[in-house]
């Protein structure tokens, strides 16, 4: 929680009352941050969602009529997909298991694992989707562990070298000011 200083800076910074900065920051905290926390590895099955989607819509339009341009559009600019990924944690005996369907895959992984190994669960069964729906090779444990160690790898080299180039080591007031340098408030 951000400290009563900061949020009157914030309230005279954006114009705003005290009341309704408080009123945002319990929302967030309660509606948006738990939900983040449970998109473990969002960039990773979104990307593989896209190709899979892209793929599908390739397949599906070549067999579309001509006159259905406006479905092609919907398609191509992603508003209409043909495939999602949707992750599940559920209270089970299992470590995780991915049921596939016509239009998409729905991971269930055991929701009680800590993140680390959720995060290498999920990253498995995004392997078994990948094979299966992307290199159309034999699937096998194997080559989703295979698909699990790249992709970790990847993200582990993003954390460890790229992020910090992401962070605010000024934190709240670095992140104030940087805000208002990008997206001034002109005060009337
Ligand atoms: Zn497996």
């Amino acid at each position: 929680m951000i400290d009563s200083e900061l949020v009157s800076r914030l309230s005279y910074a954006l114009d705003l009352d005290t009341e309704e900065i408080q009123e945002q920051e319990a929302e967030y905290d309660t509606s948006i941050r738990p939900k983040i926390k449970l998109r473990y590895l969002s960039h990773l099955v979104a990307t593989v969602e896209d190709l899979v989607n892209e793929k599908k819509a390739e397949v599906f339009l070549q067999r579309a009529p001509q006159d259905e341009a406006v479905l092609s559009g919907h398609l191509k600019t992603k508003r209409l997909r043909l495939y999602s990924i949707v992750l599940a944690p559920v209270p089970f005996k299992r470590k995780a298991t991915t049921r596939h369907h016509k239009f998409g895959a729905i991971v269930f992984f055991n929701a009680s694992f800590n993140d680390r190994d959720k995060r290498i669960l999920i990253a498995h069964e995004l392997g078994h989707i990948v094979n299966r729906e992307l290199l159309l090779k034999t699937d096998s444990e194997g080559r989703a562990n295979l698909f699990a160690f790249f992709a970790l790898n990847d993200k582990n080299n993003f954390y460890l070298d790229e992020a910090k180039k992401h962070t605010f080591p000024g934190r709240e007031l670095e992140i104030m000011s940087s805000i208002d340098a990008i997206c001034p408030i002109l005060k009337g």
